[in-house]
Order: C-alpha cells, then sequence, then structure tokens
C-alpha cells in the first residue's frame, strides 16, 4: 500500500506522536509487527515531549522499573546508529546532594538498593562533589551521591529517532489526525473513529499523554490523570558550566539542574503543585506553554540561589511552563484496560517519560504482542485503579501532592494527605473514636495502628523506631497471647456462581479447590509461565457457589484476570466487595471470646482449620472462616455490611476479661513476617513461581490441567536459581529495615528484601528475600553461610531460613 494513503484498517492503531507513542510504535515493529499505525492530532513531540529537561536517572524504588530505565539508556546510546537521527544522548553521571541527616540516611539506604539492584552507586565526599560540580555551594551540605550511569538526552530527537526506526520497519505514521472515538463490540475495542476517517484494527493503544483520561473516557476506561503545571529556567552562558557537567540534584531544596547550550536549566518539584486543565485538555495545545509564574517557581528559584550562587548574576533566557500528567500514586499507567478488551494504555508518565520511555514502550508492545506481560509490571499496571478513581475533583487534589513526592523523603509507610477518605468501612467511626490511626490502599481507610489517644493518633516519620512503635507492639503481643479484633473489610471479595464454576477454578487455581462444600483452600492463580498473577482464599459455600477473597489492592486486576479466563464455563464472577465487612477475631482466646456470642460450636471438632460456617453473632448471619494472616487461632467473619458495627460490639463487649483489643495493619505486618506468610506484590508477583516462593503445598500437578501446570513441571526439574528466605536479627540494637535493603551471602550481593519488620514476639527484625541460589539444594550447610542485610550502609548480620522466624513448636532461627 501506498504509505500516503490513509488506511481503513491496521493491525495496531497508536494515538499520540510522544514519546511514548513512538516507543510503542518501534517496538511492536521491532517485535514483527508491520502493519502499525501512529496517529498523532498535531505533530510529533507537540504535546508534552517537546519541552521535557531529557534527564535519564537510572534508579527507581521498584527493581523492574529501574530495569526499564536502564534499557531505555541502552536503546538512546544506539538509535542513532540505527536509524541516522541523533538522540543527544550524554553520560554525564548524576550527583544528589543531602541537606539533612535523614536525607544522608536515605543516601545510604539508596546505595544498598542500587547494589542489590546492579546500578553503579556510590557515597562520595563533599570534596569530591565539589570537585565535580565546581560552581555548588556545599559549605551547608552533609553528604553526596554519585550515579555514574545517568544521562541526558533531547527528548525531541529521541521521538523522531524511534519514530524513524519505527518506519524503517515498516509503521505509518499519519499527523494533523485527530482520534474522535474509539469503536468497541461485546467489549473488544475494534478500531478508531477520526478526522480523516475511520480506521479498524485489531489493537488500539492509548499514548495520549495529559489527553489519555479523555481518550480513556470515550469508551469508558478509566486512565486516572490530571495534568499540573511543571516548570524550569534556562540561563545564559555561564563560566564553568560544560556539556560534560553532571546533572545536579538538590531534593532538600526541590531543584534540578542541567546544562543546557552552556547555561544552566533549573526546575524542580515543588511541595504544593499547581493543577492545570481542570476543563479537559483543549485539543489545539500544539507546542503549548502555560503562562510564567514567578511565585510557583519562587520556592525553586529561592533554593536554587543556594546551592549555585552563579546563578544571582546569570540571565534567565526562557522560563518554560508546560503542563505534564500526573496519576493518583506518581507512577504511570500501563497495560490493557480491564473491560475492553484490546485496549491498550502507556500514559501518564509523572515527568519521567523520556527516561522511562525506551523501557515502557517495549515493555507494553511485549504485553500487546504476548496477550500478557513479560515481567511484573504491577507498580505501573492499570489495573491498580477502579473506575471510581477517575473523578476529576479527587484527581486535581491529588496531583497538588503527588508532584512533590519526587523529592520529598519516601519515609518507609508514608501516607497520602490528599483527597481522603475516599471509602470507609462501616466500622469506620467507630474505629475513629478509639484512636485508629488510618492508612489509605485502594481508596479504602484501614486502621494502620491505636493510639492511646487522640493526639497520639499520627506518623511521625523516621527512619527508625517511629512514634507507633510500642502501639503496635502491644497489638502485636495480645494476638500472640490473648485476642484482638482487626477491620479487613478492604479485602475484595467475588462469588463466582455457575455450573462450572468447580471446574472454572480448577483451570485457574494452582491448588485443588474441588472440596466439600464448607471448606476453604489458599491458591496462587499463575499465569502459563507458572509464575504469580495473584494468591487468595476460595471458599466453597454451595456446590455452585464460591466465595473468593483476595487482598485490597487486588481488586480489579484480580476480576480482570478471573473473568478473562470464565470463557466456555457458566460460571458468572460478582464483586460482593462492599456487601460484607470483614472483622478478623485472632489469638489464642478467639476461640472463647466467639463462643460467648454464638451459639455455633466453634471447638476444634466442629470448626476445624480451613472450614467456613455460617453462624450468627448479634442478630446477623454471617460467614465465618477459620483462618487468619497472623498464624494464631482465629476466623475472619464476613458480616452483611450492615451488622458489622453490632457484631464488632458484641465482640469488645464480650471479651473485657479475655484482653481483647484492636489490632491494625501494622501488628498484622509483623505478625505475618514472624509465621513467614508470603504477601502479593511483594513476595508473590508475576517475576517468580511457587517453588521458588517455597509454596509448593499449595501446587497440586496431579489434580488435573491448570493455568501454569506445564511450566511448573519444568520448573520442578531443577532447584530454583532463586529461592524465598526468612530472615532474622535478634541483636538489641539492630537498624530498622523497612524492604529494598541488599542481602548479601559470604559477603557477596545474593538478593534484595521484599518485606520487612519488626518481630516482637522473637524480639528483632524479621524480614524475607529472595536470594541467588546458584542452583545449589538449599540444606543446613548451605544456610549456614554468612548472611547480612545492608540497612542504611551498616551490615547487620542475620540467619536465613527456610522456616518462619516464630515458630514456638519449633526449632529456633538464632541470629
Ligand atoms: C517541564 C517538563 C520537564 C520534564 N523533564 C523531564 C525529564 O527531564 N525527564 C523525563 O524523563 N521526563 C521529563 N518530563 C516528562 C516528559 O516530558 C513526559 O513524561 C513525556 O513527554 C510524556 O510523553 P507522552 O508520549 O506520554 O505524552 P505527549 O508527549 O504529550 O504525547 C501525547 C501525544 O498524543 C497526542 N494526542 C492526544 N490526543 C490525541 C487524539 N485524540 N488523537 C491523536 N493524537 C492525540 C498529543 O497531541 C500528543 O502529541 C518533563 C515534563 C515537563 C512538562
Amino acid at each position: 500500500m501506498n504509505a500516503q494513503t490513509f488506511p481503513d484498517s491496521a493491525r495496531a492503531v497508536i494515538i499520540g506522536g510522544g514519546v511514548i507513542g513512538c516507543s510503542v510504535a518501534y517496538h511492536l515493529t521491532k517485535l514483527g509487527w508491520r502493519d502499525v499505525v501512529l496517529l498523532e492530532q498535531g505533530r510529533l513531540t507537540c504535546g508534552t515531549t517537546w519541552h521535557a529537561a531529557g534527564l535519564v536517572g537510572q534508579l527507581r524504588a521498584h527493581q523492574n522499573m529501574t530495569r526499564l530505565v536502564q534499557y531505555s539508556a541502552q536503546l538512546y546510546q544506539k538509535l542513532e546508529a540505527e536509524t541516522g537521527q541523533a538522540t543527544g544522548w550524554k553520560q554525564c553521571g548524576s550527583i544528589l546532594v543531602a541537606r539533612t541527616p535523614e536525607r544522608v540516611t536515605l543516601f545510604k539506604r539508596i546505595a544498598s538498593a542500587a547494589r542489590a539492584q546492579g546500578v553503579a552507586c556510590e557515597l562520595i565526599s563533599l570534596e569530591e562533589a565539589a570537585r565535580k560540580y565546581p560552581l555548588m555551594r556545599t559549605d551547608d551540605l552533609l553528604g553526596a551521591l554519585w550515579l555514574p550511569d545517568d544521562a541526558k538526552v533531547n527528548p525531541a530527537d529521541v521521538t523522531q529517532a524511534l519514530a524513524k526506526g519505527a518506519r524503517m520497519n515498516g509503521a505509518r505514521i499519519f499527523e494533523q489526525t485527530r482520534v474522535t472515538a474509539i469503536q468497541k463490540k461485546n467489549g473488544v475495542a475494534t478500531g478508531v473513529a477520526t478526522t480523516r476517517g475511520n480506521i479498524k484494527a485489531e489493537i488500539v493503544v492509548n499514548c495520549a499523554g495529559q489527553w489519555a483520561k479523555q481518550v480513556g473516557r470515550m469508551c469508558g476506561a478509566t486512565v486516572p490523570l490530571h495534568s499540573a503545571e511543571h516548570m524550569y529556567i534556562v540561563t545564559g552562558r555561564i563560566d564553568g558550566v560544560h556539556p560534560d557537567l553532571p546533572v545536579l540534584r538538590d531534593p532538600d531544596g526541590y531543584i534540578y539542574v542541567k546544562e543546557e547550550v552552556g547555561g544552566l536549566l533549573v526546575g524542580g518539584f515543588e511541595p504544593v503543585a499547581k493543577p492545570w486543565g481542570m476543563d479537559g485538555i483543549p485539543e489545539n495545545f500544539e507546542f503549548g506553554m502555560l503562562p510564567d509564574d514567578w511565585d510557583q517557581f519562587q520556592i525553586l528559584m529561592e533554593n536554587a540561589l543556594i546551592r549555585l550562587p552563579a546563578l544571582e548574576t546569570a540571565e534567565i533566557k526562557t522560563f518554560m511552563n508546560g503542563p505534564e500528567s500526573f496519576t493518583p500514586d506518581n507512577n504511570f499507567i500501563m497495560g490493557e484496560a480491564p473491560g475492553l478488551k484490546n485496549f491498550f494504555v502507556a500514559a501518564g508518565f509523572n515527568s519521567i517519560g523520556i527516561a522511562s520511555g525506551g523501557g515502557a514502550g517495549r515493555a507494553l508492545a511485549e504485553w500487546i504482542v504476548n496477550g500478557e506481560p513479560t515481567l511484573d509490571l504491577w507498580p505501573v499496571d492499570i489495573r491498580r485503579f477502579a473506575p471510581f478513581h477517575d473523578d476529576d475533583k479527587f484527581l486535581k487534589a491529588r496531583v497538588s501532592e503527588v508532584l512533590g513526592l519526587h523529592y520529598m523523603m519516601p519515609w518507609p509507610n508514608r501516607e497520602l494527605a490528599s483527597a481522603r477518605p475516599l471509602r470507609t468501612s462501616p466500622l469506620y467511626q467507630r474505629l475513629k473514636g478509639r484512636h485508629a490511626l488510618f492508612g489509605s490502599k485502594m481508596g479504602w481507610e484501614r486502621p494502620n495502628f491505636f493510639a492511646p489517644s487522640k493526639e497520639e493518633a499520627r506518623l511521625d516519620y523516621s527512619w527508625g523506631r517511629q512514634n507507633w512503635f510500642p502501639y503496635a507492639a502491644a497489638e502485636h503481643k495480645a494476638t500472640r497471647e490473648a485476642v484482638t479484633i482487626a477491620d479487613l473489610t478492604s479485602f475484595a471479595k467475588f462469588y463466582l456462581q455457575g455450573r462450572d464454576a468447580e471446574a472454572a477454578l480448577q483451570q485457574l487455581c494452582a491448588n485443588d479447590v474441588a472440596v466439600p462444600v464448607g471448606q476453604t483452600v489458599y491458591t496462587g492463580l499463575l499465569n502459563a509461565r507458572g509464575t504469580y498473577e495473584s494468591d487468595l482464599t476460595v471458599a466453597r459455600l454451595a456446590a455452585d457457589r464460591f466465595l473468593l477473597v483476595t487482598g485490597t489492592a487486588q481488586a480489579t486486576r484480580d476480576a480482570d484476570w478471573i473473568r478473562r479466563h470464565l470463557g466456555g464455563f457458566e460460571a458468572k464472577l460478582t464483586d460482593v466487595t462492599s456487601s460484607y465487612a470483614v472483622v478478623a477475631v485472632m489469638g489464642p482466646r478467639a476461640r472463647d471470646l466467639l463462643s460467648r456470642i454464638t451459639r455455633a460450636p466453634v471447638d476444634n471438632a466442629a470448626f476445624p482449620f480451613g472450614a467456613i460456617r455460617e453462624i450468627e453473632i448479634a442478630g446477623a448471619k454471617l460467614w465465618a472462616s477459620r483462618r487468619t494472616y497472623v498464624g494464631e487461632l482465629g476466623w475472619e467473619l464476613y458480616v452483611p455490611a450492615g451488622q458489622a458495627g453490632a457484631v464488632y460490639d458484641a465482640l469488645m463487649a464480650a471479651g473485657g476479661d479475655l484482653g481483647v483489643r484492636d489490632a491494625g495493619y501494622y501488628a498484622i505486618e509483623s505478625l505475618r513476617l514472624e509465621k513467614g506468610y508470603r504477601a502479593w506484590g511483594r513476595e508473590l508477583t508475576p517475576d517468580y513461581h511457587p517453588y521458588e516462593a517455597g509454596l509448593s503445598f499449595a501446587v497440586k500437578l496431579d489434580k488435573g490441567e491448570f493455568i501454569g501446570r506445564d511450566a511448573l513441571i519444568a520448573a520442578g526439574k531443577t532447584p530454583p536459581a532463586r529461592r524465598l528466605l526468612s530472615f532474622i536479627a535478634t541483636s538489641p540494637d539492630t537498624p530498622i529495615a523497612h524492604g529494598g535493603e541488599l542481602i548479601l551471602r559470604n559477603g557477596e550481593p545474593a538478593g534484595e528484601v521484599t518485606s520487612a519488620a519488626y518481630g516482637h514476639s522473637v524480639g528483632g527484625i524479621v524480614a524475607l528475600g529472595y536470594v541467588a541460589t546458584g542452583g545449589a539444594r538449599i540444606d543446613d550447610a548451605w544456610l549456614a553461610a554468612r548472611f547480612e542485610i545492608d540497612i542504611a550502609g551498616e551490615r547487620v548480620k542475620v540467619a536465613g531460613s527456610l522456616r518462619a522466624p516464630y515458630d514456638p513448636g519449633g526449632a529456633k532461627m538464632k541470629a
């Protein structure tokens, strides 16, 4: 077909000619798709891409996000040789500086995480920092970090190079062509309507940048993002500024600085951002800029003048104010929209779209071609959101806060403050009255701990023991020694009903769920690679009805995964999350407590572990499931939402002499880690299979066919190359670990901590983390090696084990 002819069909239509759309087009063609069409309403790069600063900082909070940027870096270096189009790539390195002791601790933690992730990074002296950046004032600084592989590029050139590479491999790009509607049929995207005609397509990809929310709304897909103004200035030439000058970041002053044509480009992330585009983004905002706003820029300018005195006399040549889109959690949005097959999204890049563009484009192209991601992309997965996130008021309030997070201290347990509460449990007001401090997950307010007074119900952030340490300790101990009540209402809950419900679940689950009515089963949902898509509890309520209970954050994701695999089965999935509150009764006195308020027998013979029964408490007929996530006797009560208060009150009234008290999520975290229980998103992800995770007990290869079975049979033939271990450090002055720390075995980097907490029953740090095994069989001799965890530069001796740290009946772990 003539390249100039406007097509009426294509295999893939990509909406948006910024760095992301061009990268997706480039990578689809690299994967062998030729019939790829990219549509841009203006000209390539004319949205946000053209005015980006071009920083490519490699280290990210999540290992796979770092991998995406590392791949971008490799790609941008070689694109010129491949396409003849330069990218402006310059590996100049970057320096981060610290003004506070807490930031220095963060740098030490970053250096440890960088080693775990394979990124070059070292703490350098202030003298060394001054040598590398002579214009910088250092007398008020406390530390510096050096990342030699960081770089800068020209964003427009990178995009043009990607577009050229895509064209060279067959893609067709049409500028001045606006998509006006998305066509769909029976829940499947089938094409687009444009200002130049309709195009039928197998796949439609929304890479429309800050317009992506509007494009999503054309077809009912949730793409929750909102624009905020983002600014930098560029000076005239300054003596001593040259192209090899590293990028400088001074996060305590909210600023970044980069060389630009012999002058300095100074930008930043102010703590309170300025949302933009409340009435929608204009269609004709081609190469658009917003008015200068020196008031908003003032905090950045003041800090820049502190760090770089030479700016005092520099000429300001440009004030660049351009909008960029930000998301509710400051991570970008990728994947196939739940509920609309073949409609993919890559948008909302929170000011790191250039750095992430190469890797994100490849990851999305692989997702499209393979039908599922090839690595764990959960932090950016579109399925972490639900339709309620697509609310303009919520988004506007939230982006005011998230832009500043780039340089804000990433404290452990940091909670966002804006746009809350969104969703509350029926117990919310009661628990608030009992001084609960709430965190938020998937919009739900969830008690993290209970303080002795209203004033103490707050989070004082620090790297060490935070203010709530004694409160969570008391909740933890009460759970091990007496009984506690926890509000777990935010759990996602589904009914799967129908003649084929069992058969559908047998296909989806790695464990055997063909159990008698009244029994529950813990199982993984695996993909064809045999790695985790989810882990959940399946409860059989009737021959043709199951209750599925899964993590708070996984509601959209799990529903999407399950529905995708119901084809051919007579079974229907219904989300009943809001219909039931979940009240957990946990601890050795749980049976005593329950027996006082229900006529139903709760002794071990009548109500064994893993059973689920309908019982009555305080007039409420509810499902009681004998399971806990803390390794103690206990029940989860699935209570009709309207009666949750009555059940909670009955438990509290009956348990006074048993020592009953509330428990929050921080106590649950330390309790579960002492028992070595795995959590979705941390230990269980699409990067790991059950044998690596040590969960082979929940895999039944002999039950018949299920998704992932063949991969597991193959994986089971050799010892896994990585294995999840529990760790414990019992020295009383051990610093607190929070996850992400480097694990060393015999002095060599061996893995990364996935979760960590202070275990109050064992009296020390308890952690989980994957360790490279080199294919060795894990036995006592292998585990007797010297294990250490690097906590902010301090190598802490730990014991590693396949067993749980807290196992009163078993052998003790000792560091
Ligand atoms: C001041 C500033 C500095 C920045 N600095 C950096 C940096 O140093 N490093 C970094 O990594 N990132 C940086 N960024 C962020 C980066 O620019 C963005 O993340 C990135 O450009 C986003 O690319 P995109 O392709 O998603 O969006 P865009 O570049 O906006 O592309 C989307 C395209 O879709 C088109 N479109 C929209 N709707 C339609 C439709 N209906 N039909 C057809 N076409 C449509 C638009 O016209 C637009 O061209 C910066 C951003 C700003 C504002």
